[in-house]
């Protein structure tokens, strides 16, 4: 059944999902991979429409295949499909400005992060209605994590408790974001990283392990697990 957006909603997601996916192996861009007989952008995309402060979800897509990804997502959610760019900043950028007026709140979720629990992002995104301009969930780092050099001799050891692992849906209120891409010069990897340039606080919320992201075969293969756990 197709999903419906909430009109009253104050949240608009972007969803880059035009990257090649080169990690994953040879194949179809990594958005379109099938997880359990769907690809991971279908998965992503139900679980977003699922919250209920979301108004829109813009998804930036292959070039070559936005018309597959329209049909692809018709009888999931209504969702707009924009061509993405050569970085994912670009595709980020595209998703932006076909934003319709409205929505207050940008949230920015990659497709690879298919198992997304709906109530992440309506966590972020409460945490930037009470006041905050930019917010990310993130994870404690549980490995031991060292500085190596070029040749792969350790130079020293990271105080793990003060590191974070990042994940998204990185929540923004939208003249900030806007701002932050407006400025961009050099890409980056994620946008709260822009919006951190701009000297905007960034603040953090508890992130999920259901927000993984999907990157290498291994990955797929733990979240085919999840799912049929949660099932
Ligand atoms: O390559 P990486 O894993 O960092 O990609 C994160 C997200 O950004 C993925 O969902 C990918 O599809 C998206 N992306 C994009 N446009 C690009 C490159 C990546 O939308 N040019």
């Amino acid at each position: 059944m197709t999903a419906q957006l909430n009109p009253c909603g104050d949240v608009a997601v972007l969803v880059p999902a035009a990257g090649a996916g080169i990690r994953l192996g040879p194949g179809a861009p990594k958005a379109l991979r099938p997880l359990a007989g769907e690809p991971l952008l279908v998965h992503a995309v139900r679980r977003i429409a699922a919250a209920p402060s979301v108004h829109t979800i813009v998804v930036a897509a292959p070039v070559a295949d936005v018309p597959a990804v329209r049909d692809l997502l018709a009888p999931v959610a209504p969702v707009t499909v924009v061509p993405g760019g050569a970085q994912r900043q670009d595709s980020v950028a595209a998703a932006l400005a076909a934003v319709p007026a409205g929505p207050g709140i940008v949230l920015v979720h990659d497709a690879a992060r298919a198992l997304v629990p709906a109530e992440l992002v309506e966590s972020v995104a409460a945490a930037v209605r009470s006041g905050h301009d930019a917010v990310i969930p993130v994870l404690p780092v549980v490995d031991t994590v060292k500085e190596v050099s070029a040749d792969e001799v350790v130079r020293g050891t990271v105080d793990r408790s003060v590191l974070r692992a990042v994940q998204t849906p990185q929540g923004f209120r939208r003249a900030v974001l806007a701002a932050a891409h407006a400025a961009a010069v050099d890409p980056l990897t994620d946008d709260a990283g822009l919006v951190e340039k701009q000297g905007v606080p960034v603040v953090c919320v508890p992130g999920s392990e259901y927000a993984m992201k999907i990157t290498r075969p291994f990955d797929l293969a733990l979240a085919e697990h999840l799912l049929t756990v949660r099932a």
